[in-house]
């Protein structure tokens, strides 16, 4: 039985401390199920609420987004979800689609009007119980044999990856280079190289490329810090057999990360936007028409039969 009260931190004002408050523990309505929190993990959109550069944002609002949490109590509409008090689930970012307009029936319901994002338009999960629509919910065998911890940021930077990777649909005979193996970046390296892909990672910080390359899932590395477009480009292909890439994912949100792709990319090949540069990015569509490459946005806010 959860209490009447929780702690929560709460954003109140963007650019300034989190605030820790009790607040009412949330009764859970319609479709949403109330879970208790185990582990939530912050994520680089968390800090753009914070830092007030999120334009979507509803403030005061009680961040967080990736958790992964213990199912306490339903809504009177959750039963026919397949979740049950006692399962562990984790869930994507996006809640409350009505599952009936167009767009939830023949789009996706990612773009129903009706959606709210969790942590940034709706209550998050940095407080001790949270509201989740049952819609979204994965439950996570507790036999997984991956820790809370592990999981948590699946739901957000593990779902923007796999998204971008499928969408890209890699062959297991192509070359993906992934540019920028940050956080996302390392987990796209993983996921590519299980998808049987050879893949290359790129980026400006050897601390990172040495990561990817120790962990056994990039096939090669470069440091591209200084390099023009056209020496990545040559070295790319040198560590190709001489071909250029085949799919290229960015998870970098730098213009120059997006230049660095585009030179490396094949003819018809696919290019995955993840990382949002916030300055505009220069195209020249010349050279993609005469490249024919084609230019895919992730979009990570996928159902949860996706993430399942
Ligand atoms: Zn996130
Ligand atoms: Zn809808």
């Amino acid at each position: 039985m959860a209490p009447n009260m929780m702690k929560a931190a709460i954003c109140k004002e963007a650019g300034k401390p989190l605030v820790v408050e009790e607040v009412p523990v949330p009764t859970p309505t319609g479709r949403n199920l109330l879970v208790r929190v185990q582990v939530a993990s912050l994520c680089h959109s968390d800090l753009l609420v914070t830092a007030g550069n999120s334009s979507y944002a509803l403030l005061p609002q009680i961040i967080g987004h990736e958790a992964i949490s213990v199912v306490e109590a339903l809504g009177p509409d959750a039963a026919s979800f397949s979740v049950k008090p006692g399962d562990r689930i984790g869930a994507p970012l996006w809640q409350d689609m009505c599952l009936e307009c167009w767009e939830c029936k023949i789009i996706g319901p990612q773009h129903c009007p009706k959606i709210t994002m969790k942590g940034i338009t709706s209550a998050g999960y940095f407080a001790e119980y949270a509201l989740v629509d049952a819609a979204t919910a994965v439950v996570i065998p507790e036999t997984s044999g991956v820790t809370p911890a592990q999981l948590s940021p699946i739901f957000c930077a593990g779902i923007t990856v796999w998204d971008a990777l499928e969408r890209a649909k890699i062959k297991p005979w192509e070359t993906v280079a992934i540019v920028g193996v940050g956080g996302l970046g390392e987990v796209a390296t993983k996921y590519a190289h299980a998808l049987g892909a050879r893949v290359l990672a790129l980026d400006v910080h050897d601390g990172q490329l040495e990561g990817v390359k120790a962990g056994g899932s990039a096939d090669g590395i470069l440091n591209t810090r200084g390099l023009q477009p056209q020496d990545v480009r040559a070295q790319v292909a040198a560590m190709n057999s001489g071909r250029l890439i085949d799919a290229v994912v960015v998870t970098s949100g730098s213009v120059p990360a997006y230049q660095t792709a585009i030179s490396i990319l094949r003819p018809d090949g696919r290019l995955m936007v993840v990382g949002i540069p916030q300055e505009p990015l220069p195209l020249n569509l010349g050279l993609v028409a005469t490249k024919s490459f084609r230019l895919v946005p992730f979009n990570h806010c996928r159902y949860r039969s996706d993430v399942q």
